[in-house]
């Protein structure tokens, strides 16, 4: 028999500071795998290279520590991995499950009257029935193109999935609810969906912890991985810390970053309260 202990993560993407809701995700980790006598580790989801920024990973790391967080072993920077990714979507694309997409954001928008599942507008299609002929011809004459995964054929090859979460008990997974999602975008050889899955096999991560607006997104990552025969860690979704108002706290709304609660002169303990104290902690 294998002994396996609890490893877990933080992965956040260097897009802007962390705020309040940032500090309880990564003590949630933290705690996580310490309780266990596990292991905690580092990931910089840094794979968009239009809104990321090293003074912000800078800024991260630096708060992290300020916070008291202890992470194992060196970080783990998605840019430097992009092979990686490749090797995953190379697999998909000899399994004939991916197709080259190239579609604009306002063909699939279209009329607004796309059904949406969880990350938005869900993908109506046109391209997935494009002949070889011309999708060699588009891809020749240097037209941009994301991929796709074909998720009806993928659902079939995969058969019925399950994953756990801890809070929420077993899951009947349904990838399905995403559409054919982008593994490859545009911009960037791979996608949140596909680097995220492959990391968390790559880094040995045995319980993904993290809020609770990712809970969908498990579904899809639950199908890659049983395309790709990767790992099946469990998960945790842990509520999401709410502003005044009740809003949940996040980066584009501005919530006070951890800086400017420094800079405001509060003291470790009391941003680690603060992050504890919220209706999530
Ligand atoms: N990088 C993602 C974020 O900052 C988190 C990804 C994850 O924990 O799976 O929202």
């Amino acid at each position: 028999m294998t002994f396996s202990s609890i490893v877990t993560r933080f992965a956040p993407s260097p897009t802007g500071y962390l705020h309040l809701g940032h500090a309880y995700s990564a003590l949630f980790a933290e705690a996580a795998a310490g309780k266990a006598g596990g292991r905690f580790l580092l990931r910089i989801e840094d794979i968009d290279p239009v809104r990321c920024r090293p003074e912000f990973e800078t800024a991260i790391l630096d708060d992290l520590a300020w916070l008291g967080l202890n992470w194992e072993g060196p970080v783990r920077r998605q840019s430097e991995h992009l092979a990686d990714y490749r090797q995953a979507l190379d697999r998909l694309q000899g399994m004939g499950l991916l197709y080259p997409c190239f579609c604009s954001r306002k063909d699939i928008a279209g009329s607004g009257q796309a059904p949406h599942g969880p990350d938005g507008p869900l993908y109506p299609g046109a391209c997935r029935g494009l002949g070889a002929g011309e999708r060699a011809d588009r891809i020749g004459s240097g037209q941009p193109f994301a991929l796709r995964l074909d998720m009806a054929a993928a659902v079939r090859l995969a058969g019925p999935l399950a994953w756990r979460d801890l809070d929420a008990g077993e899951q009947t997974a349904r990838p399905e609810l995403f559409g054919d999602v982008v593994l490859a975008r545009k911009d960037v050889p791979t996608s949140y969906h596909l680097a995220v899955t492959v990391d968390d096999h790559l880094q040995g991560v045995t319980l993904v912890t993290r809020g609770r607006d990712l809970f969908e997104a498990t579904h899809v990552h639950r199908l890659l991985q049983a395309l790709l025969g990767l790992d099946v860690p469990q998960w945790q979704h842990h509520p999401l810390l709410m502003g005044p108002s009740g809003q949940r706290l996040a980066k584009r709304d501005r919530a006070e970053s951890l800086r400017a609660l420094r800079g405001r002169g509060l003291g470790l303990e009391e941003v680690r309260s603060l992050a504890l104290s919220q209706p999530g902690g």
